[in-house]
């Protein structure tokens, strides 16, 4: 049988290699150590999607930064696919929902929408200020609002679009305060939002109310001037829950930052 020259190279390379003691040592070596590293990585990762899911499941205490092992997967989130995916799995099913209703054709079936991380993103500044790492800053978050560049958010656009053509009455309720109104105004329609209702911010009476406390009390008041509260979008719990809640709340993800 003849054996091709190529073939016994190969042999013989083989041979040698199992009696070298050096590449022995380079196979001992790395492997134990690439997988210690991805055990650890792997196990951040899932404490870290753990962490975020307590969080939108509002199961956690109120917490003032994102824990720094998870500021990457945070940062991740944001910035990928993942966080476009979840906008736009809750306006198509809040679309769905708001379909399903018959309205009055009195004009008082309302939605109500959140602005921050709900209707307009931030993630330009919070990527300036590590995606939630660093404790909140009023002074240069004010600062940022106050350029009205924050852009929308598109699955939100589309649903606040759908539910207009449905008939529903838009309801804009804000924890910005009133010295942001008209930056807000423009920076709200150069991103696309049009035909509002109406647009509430926190006034002085407001001022050092927790955020569920101040919602709740301004859907109270829409309740009494006839609206029915019949969807509410945001990207907080304090946006959703306390008083007059709606008939469904669609919470959009944020693992940046809590409100009360
Ligand atoms: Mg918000």
């Amino acid at each position: 049988m003849k054996i091709p020259l190529f073939k016994l190279f190969l042999l013989f390379s083989l041979f040698s290699l199992s009696l070298s003691h050096e590449p022995q040592n380079l196979l001992v070596f790395p492997r134990p150590l690439i997988v210690e590293y991805s055990e650890l990585d792997e196990d951040v990762n899932l404490r870290c999607t753990s962490w975020r899911f307590a969080g939108e499941a509002n199961n956690l205490s109120p917490w003032k930064t994102v824990p720094k092992e998870c500021a990457e997967q945070v940062k991740e989130y944001m910035t990928g696919k993942g966080y476009v995916y979840d906008l736009e799995i809750a306006s198509k099913e809040a679309a769905e929902f708001a379909k399903s209703l018959q309205l009055q054709d009195d004009g008082f079936d309302a939605w109500v929408f959140d602005i921050d991380e709900t209707l307009l993103s931030n993630l330009p500044y919070y990527a300036a200020h590590g995606y939630g790492l660093e404790v909140f800053d009023h002074k240069k978050f004010d600062d940022w609002v106050e350029k009205g560049i924050a852009p929308a958010l598109e699955p939100s656009l589309k649903l606040y679009e759908d539910v207009l053509n449905m008939g529903y009455k838009v309801i804009l309720l804000t924890g910005r305060s009133e010295q942001h109104r008209d930056v807000t105004v423009d920076n709200l329609i150069n991103a696309g939002f049009r035909d509002w209702h109406q647009l509430i911010l926190r006034s002085s009476d407001d001022k050092g109310k927790l955020a569920v406390v101040y919602k709740s009390d301004k859907r109270s008041e829409m309740e009494k001037d006839g609206y029915r509260i019949l969807g509410n979008s945001g990207d907080q719990w304090s946006d959703l829950l306390g008083s007059s809640v709606s008939v469904r709340s669609f919470k959009l993800p944020n693992p940046m930052y809590y409100i009360a």
